[in-house]
């Protein structure tokens, strides 16, 4: 299996045979040395280099790398069979296990990805108000298809790719977010004719920013009284920021949520779950919803092991112990480099960055120096810390004291030399 010609011949390769060399326009910004390996913490390069993992896949391996109890049950469910075509007794399993793990849910539907399950979302809120309009948020992430999708170019918020078609987009308000005032007024102006209101309750896809103390509750209580489906978009705080995700925490229970990422240990598969009322719209075929690879045997086994583990050996108090001091750690480096870094967020998922602003959304965030900050994860990479260049830090189960250790030595060093480089 090894092609033995290193990074660089790798990506000259890559290069030839894959758009930029990769198969997520997310990687083209992103660490560009090559894995042969991961375990736990670590990933393992074709070069030779360790690198301590903070990006965790995009935030997936919450247990860390490789975690025996996924990689034996996937391996186990696997020899007897990838794929039915029928129903099995793991999907069961998995389905009751989301609902008794997360708490409020009632019903699953699996998918392979995210973005998938934000589909069968919006198609079933869609279809239960008979409505078409949605609120979407600045910053928020849903997947990458032509009716959710949404950057700023040029100063104006929509489609965010060449080739994304604006109409379907129509439907869709694209709002700041955290601001109840200004939603309260909007809901005045179209609440009746909105089907949906979908927000990632905690803004993590840019920044890590949590909401205002009440913001939830007032989306809540919009939703009630207008008739709007409020779906949480859970896929990166679903069983991170504690086994009931952010409804859990911030107690405002939505009427759908997707998860992905946490729930199963690095393997691909999402969920659509909900209120049963919501949810059996899918039970006649009236609202479609399908997907060949669907609660595949792997994917189901997957989830039963990953959630399993997350409720009998809950990692969530080693997790905040390491995030905690690495936070603490990273801020007393840059103090004593007398760099002005900010890091915030919560120990699970953070965000760092140059400058300092009090940022509550999308545009607040703009204020810090992430352009800046970008090219110091690049160093960090070189150093053998594993990040993305948006601020974004994981920390997994796998993460303990050695792992701390070393990343905060990389750290001090490499902001050492940045510190005496002239950009
Ligand atoms: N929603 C959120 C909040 C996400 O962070 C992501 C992916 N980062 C998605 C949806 C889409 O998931 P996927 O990449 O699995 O399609």
């Amino acid at each position: 299996l090894r092609l033995d010609v290193g990074s660089e011949g790798l990506r000259a390769r890559a290069l030839v045979r894959a758009p930029g060399g990769v198969h997520s326009n997310v990687r083209l910004r992103g660490p560009h040395p090559f894995i042969r390996s991961a375990k736990g913490a670590w990933l393992f390069g074709v070069d030779g280099r360790d690198y301590v993992d903070y990006l965790l896949g995009q935030g997936p391996n919450f247990l860390g790398h490789a975690p025996d109890a996924v990689v034996q049950a996937v391996s186990a469910a696997c020899e007897g069979g990838l794929l039915y075509g029928g129903q099995h007794e793991l999907e069961v399993q998995a389905a009751e296990l989301v609902c008794e793990v997360a708490g409020w849910p009632e019903m699953v539907r699996f998918s392979t990805s995210g973005t998938e399950a934000v589909q069968a979302a919006l198609r079933v809120a869609r279809a239960a108000t008979g409505r078409t309009e949605i609120v979407r948020f600045q910053g928020h992430y849903h997947g990458w298809v032509d009716n959710i999708l949404v950057g700023e170019r040029g100063g104006d918020w929509g489609v965010a790719s060449d080739g994304q078609v604006a109409d379907n987009l129509r439907p869709c308000h694209i709002l700041p977010w955290n601001d109840a005032e200004l939603l309260t007024a909007q809901f005045e102006q179209y609440g009746s004719r909105l089907a949906a209101v979908i927000m990632e309750p905690i803004m993590i896809n840019t920044g890590v920013i949590e909401p205002k103390p009440g913001y939830l509750e007032t989306v809540r209580e919009l939703c009630n009284r207008y008739g709007v489906v409020l779906i949480f978009d859970e896929v990166i705080s679903g069983f991170r920021v504690g086994l009931g995700g952010a409804a859990q925490r911030y107690g405002v229970t939505p009427d759908l949520a997707t998860y992905g990422k946490a729930f199963a240990g690095g393997y691909p598969v999402a969920a659509l779950v909900g209120r049963s009322d919501l949810m059996s719209q899918l039970s006649t075929g009236a609202v479609n919803h399908s997907g060949t690879f669907n609660a595949s045997v792997m994917a189901m086994a997957a989830v039963t092991a990953t959630l399993t583990t997350l409720r009998d050996r809950p990692p969530y108090a080693s997790v905040e112990e390491h995030g905690l001091a690495l936070m603490a750690g990273l801020r007393d480096i840059a103090a004593k480099h007398d760099v002005q870094l900010r890091v915030a967020g919560l120990p699970a998922a953070f965000h760092m960055s140059f400058g300092d602003a009090d940022v509550t959304d999308y545009r607040s965030l703009q204020k810090l120096d992430l352009a800046r900050y970008e090219r110091l994860a690049a160093a960090l990479v070189d150093n053998g810390i594993w990040l993305a260049g948006r601020g974004i830090w994981y920390v997994s189960g796998a993460h303990g004291p050695r792992e701390l250790d070393v990343a905060l030595t990389r750290f001090d060093k490499t902001l050492g030399e940045w510190a005496l480089k002239v950009e």
